[in-house]
Parts: C-alpha cells; sequence; structure tokens
C-alpha cells in the first residue's frame, strides 16, 4: 500500500509544534509494517540541505507564478520525503514556514499552501509520473485543499487515489478572503454545496472535510467534542453533514527522543526498574532553576505554548494552593505576554518556590520532564497533546484537564490525575490531591510505575492508521 503524506512540517527538517513529529515518525512506524508512505513538503530554505541523499525527479513546470521541481530524498533516519522546489514561494529568507522574520504571516500563504495541495493532487493523479499512492494523507489546512483539487480537477475513476484528512487542531482553519478563490484555481462553484465558504472567507480545512473521503482527529476523545457546538469552533455542522464517524486515533511518541534510560540531556538517566536516579534529576533542576533544593517538596512543572488554549490563567489562580501544598512549580514557555509577565511576576515573588523560563529550549524540557514529580495541562482543549505523554514516559504525573487526549491518555488514580471542569476550584482540587498521594511515597511510586509501563509509542497508532487505509481501499473497488 503506499501512501502520500501532505504537511506543512516534518521533524527534523522543519518543526514549529506536534505536527511535526507526528509527520516525521508515523510514516516511518507504518514503514514497519509494510506501508510505504512518503512525506510530501515545501522545500523551504534549508530544507533540502538536511536531506541525506537528494535528486530532482520530476519537472513541475509553473506552480503559481514561478517555475518549481520536484525533488525526492531520504532523511537521516531514513524517511522518505518528496520537495516541491519552487523559490518564489518557499525560498525566503529569516521567519518561519508560515510568517516571516517580522512575526506577521507571509502574505501569500494561501498560495504557498494552496501549492502545496495542487501538487499533491497532481501527484495523486499520476500526472507528474512520478511513485502514485493509493491514499492521499492530508493533514491540518495546509494540505486540506488537495480534496478540493482532486473533486474538481482530477477525473474521478475507480482507481483514483482515496484521501484521509487528520485534523490535528480544529482552531487553525486556513482561512482567507473569498476573493482568493480565483488565485487557488478554484471555481466559483466551490463556494456553493456547504463547500470552502467559511462565514464570509474561505476556510482551506473546510474544503478538506467537504472533498476529502474520511476524516481523523488525533484522540477518540476529541473527535467526539468537535461534532458538538461547544467544541466545534464553527466545523460541529460541517463535520456532522458528512454523515460519517470522525476517526480518533492517538499520537504516540518517539520512543528513542523520549527515554529516560539513554536521554542525554538529563543529569542521570533511569528507568522503571531503577527509579533513584530521578531524584538526581529533580535535585540538579532544582539547582539550575534557582529552586529551594527540597527533595521532598511536590516539583510540579509545565512544557508550553503560553496561549488561551492551555489553561495556564487557571494555574495562575491556583498557584497559592500548589504553595500553600509545600509544592513549586516550574515554567518553560512562551507565547502570549500576558501571561509571560505574569508567570515572570510569579518568579519573583516565589524565589526559591517558582521558577520560570520564557523562550523555547528542547533540553531543558527533557530535563524538565525528568526533574519534575508533575506535569501540568490544565487546557480548555487539547486535541491529543504530547507532554502529558513524555511525563508518562519520565514518571513525571501528568495533572491534566478531562479534555480531548489528556482525558485518552492519563488514567485518575492510576497514572496520574484528572479534573473536570476545567476551571481554577477543580485544578486545585486535583494539585492537592496529587499532593495528598506524593506524601506517601508507596502510593506515589506505584502510580509512577503504572505511568511508565503504559504504552506512548507509535505501534497502535499506526496500525490503526492502516486499518484505515485499508477500510478507504475496500470502498474504492
Ligand atoms: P501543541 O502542539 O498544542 O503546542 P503538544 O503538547 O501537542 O502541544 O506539543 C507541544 C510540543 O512542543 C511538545 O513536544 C513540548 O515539549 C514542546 N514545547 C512546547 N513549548 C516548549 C518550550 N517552550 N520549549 C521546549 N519545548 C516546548
Amino acid at each position: 500500500m503506499q501512501v502520500l503524506f501532505v504537511t506543512s512540517e516534518c521533524y527534523p527538517l522543519v518543526k514549529t509544534g506536534g505536527l511535526a513529529d507526528v509527520a516525521g515518525a508515523l510514516p516511518l512506524a507504518l514503514a514497519a509494517i509494510d506501508v510505504d508512505a512518503r512525506v510530501l513538503l515545501p522545500a523551504y530554505a534549508g530544507v533540502v540541505e538536511q536531506l541525506a541523499t537528494s535528486k530532482a525527479l520530476a519537472p513541475i513546470g509553473d506552480l503559481f507564478g514561478g517555475d518549481a521541481t520536484l525533488i525526492e530524498g531520504t532523511t537521516i533516519a531514513g524517511l522518505k520525503v518528496m520537495l516541491i522546489d519552487a523559490p518564489h514561494l518557499y525560498d525566503r529568507a529569516g521567519g518561519g514556514p508560515y510568517s516571516g522574520p517580522n512575526g506577521h504571516e507571509w502574505p501569500d500563504n494561501h498560495v504557498r499552501f494552496g501549492a502545496l495541495s495542487w501538487v499533491a493532487a497532481e501527484i495523486a493523479a499520476g500526472r507528474l509520473g512520478v511513485w502514485q499512492p493509493d491514499i492521499v494523507h492530508l493533514h491540518d489546512w495546509h494540505a486540506a485543499l488537495t480534496a478540493a483539487y482532486m473533486h474538481f480537477h482530477v477525473h474521478k475513476g475507480p482507481t483514483q487515489p482515496k484521501t484521509l484528512l487528520t485534523i490535528h487542531n480544529l482552531a487553525f482553519q486556513g482561512l482567507f478572503p473569498e476573493a482568493t478563490l480565483p488565485a487557488l484555481r478554484l471555481p466559483e462553484e466551490a463556494l456553493e454545496q456547504g463547500g470552502i465558504a467559511y462565514w464570509g472567507k474561505l476556510s482551506f480545512l473546510k474544503a478538506g472535510v467537504r472533498w476529502c473521503d474520511a476524516v481523523s482527529t488525533v484522540s477518540p476523545t476529541y473527535a467526539r467534542e468537535i461534532v458538538t457546538p461547544e467544541h466545534g469552533m464553527g466545523f460541529d455542522s460541517a463535520l456532522k453533514d458528512r454523515g460519517d464517524t470522525i476517526n480518533g486515533i492517538v499520537n504516540g511518541i518517539d520512543l528513542e527522543v523520549w527515554n529516560p534510560a539513554t536521554d542525554p540531556h538529563i543529569a542521570a538517566n533511569y528507568s522503571e526498574s531503577n527509579l533513584a536516579n530521578k531524584a538526581l534529576n529533580k535535585a540538579a533542576l532544582q539547582a539550575e532553576l534557582k529552586l529551594d533544593v527540597e527533595p521532598n517538596a511536590p516539583l510540579f512543572c509545565v512544557v508550553s505554548r503560553l496561549t488561551e488554549q492551555k489553561g495556564l490563567d487557571l494555574l495562575l489562580t491556583a498557584l497559592p494552593h500548589l504553595l500553600a501544598c509545600g509544592g513549586q512549580l516550574a515554567v518553560l514557555g512562551a507565547g502570549a505576554r500576558k501571561l509571560e509577565r505574569a508567570f515572570r511576576r510569579a518568579a519573583k515573588k516565589h524565589a526559591g518556590r517558582v521558577a520560570t523560563n520564557i523562550g523555547y529550549d528542547e533540553a531543558l524540557s527533557h530535563r524538565m520532564q525528568a526533574g519534575a514529580d508533575a506535569i501540568m495541562v490544565p487546557s480548555r482543549f487539547e486535541p491529543c497533546g504530547l507532554t502529558q505523554l513524555y511525563g508518562l514516559r519520565y514518571g513525571t504525573l501528568p495533572v491534566v484537564a478531562n479534555v480531548g487526549g489528556l482525558a485518552d491518555t492519563v488514567a485518575d488514580t492510576v497514572t496520574g490525575f484528572r479534573f473536570d471542569p476545567v476551571d481554577a476550584v477543580q485544578l486545585v482540587a486535583a494539585i492537592e490531591r496529587a499532593c495528598d498521594v506524593y506524601a506517601t511515597p508507596t502510593e506515589w511510586q506505584r502510580m509512577m510505575h503504572s505511568a511508565m509501563t503504559d504504552d506512548v509509542g507509535w505501534d497502535t497508532a499506526a496500525a490503526a492508521y492502516r486499518t484505515l487505509y485499508e477500510q478507504l481501499l475496500q470502498s474504492r473497488r
């Protein structure tokens, strides 16, 4: 079976978040179960240079106003990729895949990601004369227009590839002015039939939902939540109109990169059968962050984007109670200025008990997971979440809101602590419960063992995706 992943980011070539991790790891897990999965993404500046091997594969010709070529290659980990080399769209100095050096989104993002989708549809239709997939697996809004292009521009024969759209976060919908429609090579008709139109704008994601063959998301609970008006972010009707089930498949984590027994970033390696060294990591982290080096103070940590979604304003409200339990708090994150300032103020006010690091620091995030006793994820919504999975693997018990993938991956009082409704009162109650259990070391260690032996790798998810692909192919016959 041949599967083309279409994505705007892919670890380790280009990463801004969890989507890159999925696109970088899932195809490898699929390859291990005989699925030939390849990843299509833009050749942003500096990406081709990171490949272990690369060669020009086929000319694409004019791609929305400039000449483009398809390059194929492999990463150091053996991942097969196809890159769209279109300098007028992707080869830009500074900034990232979505925004320029000034932090503003690139003004032609509709064309840049329309082009990604266009090339995916051309490959799927066999028009570039290269390797052709049975399944085109679209990730988030950047790839979603592929389904529209296949609907409007590709002849529908029995062998046409099937499309699966995976929604990693419904908050990102790919919204652009309606006037951009002709530039995207879509007919006026696309605005009708409950298609791409979304409250006076165009939504790439909505087009994907309308015209793909199946939709999935990254946890069963989030799959149920997004068809409700409360959590559907205006998409609940579009999702329900499909009349089929939204599949929810929980993400895995890379067990090589996130392994306390071999992690090169942490002070002392440890494992489920040798927990003693975790205390060394705690002491080292407390010292590094200028927290009081107290082995018996429950150390809570946060590693997160600081946004409304993540519910960290609730943690600020709960902080006096956390401290009253004798707890400490270490925060690593960046985002909303207001939250950054508030956590900095808290660290100043409670020196020795609260530490705040504003910024993005991959190595420190490993040391936090290894050194803390618990990781907090009080998100208002969370499609899957990765930091609680790292927490489980590192015996750092998650304290999480009972939403989305957090509800599916953390077992209350077995591997962590869940609370709902998502408010400060319930967060305080969860923190107090955690502190109570922490006060009985045998109980806490029992939970650590359960957490560390939980299955958080990719195998289960890869098998579930393969089943989904097979079901789609059966409907083709
Ligand atoms: P989201 O994708 O919504 O940001 P996830 O929990 O799915 O949330 O993934 C976030 C990823 O980014 C995790 O790997 C987490 O460790 C990492 N991360 C978030 N903020 C930081 C930071 N400030 N420094 C280092 N890593 C971070």
